[in-house]
């Protein structure tokens, strides 16, 4: 059982590279972070987004790669090393009405906080099919996340499809084109939601086509992705399409419905950090790191990068409310 402290110095919510690489900063501070993973569930796993990936080949330090999980494992481990303690519940509320916080955990436990982490991340939005998440967990050619599986030998030659029509699909398909032999972009509608200067781009590359006004109604194969089953919204009629990969661009949704009233969100959901190159949220004590405060760049490297900073600015915050705390009042 974990021990917790009447009042914890930093509590960080999430498990992926943002909260380890905050965990490994405060630990080694001497702060004695608390983390609290999330509950295993059948949409989320402790870990985040990589638990869902293979390989992972653009985190630097591995020149050979390293699966995601062995990565998301790795990290948690340098973290406990330092003595960073783990509560493997979800969080469901956040009282920031004053400080210290009091976070409810799904058990009922109450954790009170003078300095709180979010690292929750975000999670991809897929279409639900069936087939769909069964592939992308097993690394059977299905992902959200072209810039980190596309390069893969896997899809070397191979007809992929991307389905979206915003920039994250126009940039996951030119992407595509330097390793495929065809991207086949899949849109619902006649005209792309991405910025003209993106789908330009994107329709100007001969390796690119497009299927407008189409849906995908199936994912087709076994052990690996063998085709699609295409679906035009006009005319009703059904065909299908033979892939070699298939990578979903059709946005994220960020973890902050806990956070709903209380930290200033950006239309999407993402929490919003008022000055540029800091983590500090509108409440002062509450930083945030990581996918669920990042819609740009979405890389564990860059989540990573956070974390480190998060950290870093609550242990500056705590130091500099222990000097204004020490300081004798002004007679
Ligand atoms: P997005 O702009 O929300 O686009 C999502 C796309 O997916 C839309 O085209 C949407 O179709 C489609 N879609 C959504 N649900 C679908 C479903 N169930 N079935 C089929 N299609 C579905 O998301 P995003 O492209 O990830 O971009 C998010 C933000 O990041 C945007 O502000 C974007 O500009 C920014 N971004 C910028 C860059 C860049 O500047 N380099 C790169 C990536 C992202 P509809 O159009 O019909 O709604």
């Amino acid at each position: 059982m974990t021990q917790l402290r009447d009042v914890e110095q930093v509590v960080i919510v999430g498990s992926g590279p943002a909260a380890w690489t905050a965990a490994l900063y405060a630990a080694r501070a001497r702060l004695d972070p608390l983390v609290l993973e999330g509950a295993p569930s059948r949409e989320m796993i402790p870990g985040g987004q990589l638990m869902f990936t293979t390989d992972v080949e653009n985190y630097p330090g591995f020149p050979d790669g390293v699966t995601g999980q062995e990565l998301m494992d790795r990290m948690k481990a340098q973290a406990v090393r330092f003595d960073t303690r783990v509560i493997t519940e979800d969080v469901v509320d956040v009282n920031v009405d004053g400080n210290p916080f009091v976070l409810r955990s799904s058990e009922g436990q109450e954790v009170t906080a003078r300095t709180v982490i979010i690292a929750t991340g975000a999670r991809a939005n897929w279409l639900g099919l069936e087939n769909e998440q069964r592939l992308a967990q097993s690394g059977g050619g299905v992902s959200a996340c072209a810039v980190c599986d596309g390069a893969l030998p896997a899809f070397r030659d191979q007809v992929l499809a991307v389905v979206g029509g915003g920039d994250s699909a126009m940039e996951e398909a030119i992407y595509l084109t330097k390793f495929a032999k065809e991207v086949v972009i899949i849109h619902r509608r006649d005209e792309f939601r991405a910025s003209p200067i993106m789908a330009e781009r994107a329709l100007d590359n001969p390796k690119i086509r497009v299927e407008w006004n189409t849906v995908v109604t199936e994912v087709l194969g076994g052990d690996f992705v063998e085709g699609l089953r295409l679906k035009d919204t006009g005319t009703g009629e059904e065909r299908e399409l033979s892939v070699g990969g298939f990578f979903l661009a059709i946005g994220h949704t960020p973890n902050t419905a806990f956070l709903q009233g209380k930290v200033e969100l950006d239309e999407a959901g993402y929490i919003l950090t008022p000055t540029s190159w800091r983590t500090a949220t509108n409440i002062p004590g509450l930083f945030a790191a990581g996918d669920v405060m990042d819609p740009f760049y979405r890389q564990a490297v860059t989540a990573a990068g956070t974390g480190c900073m998060a950290a870093l600015e609550a242990e500056r915050w705590l130091a500099h409310q222990g000097a204004e705390e020490a300081e004798p009042a002004v007679p």
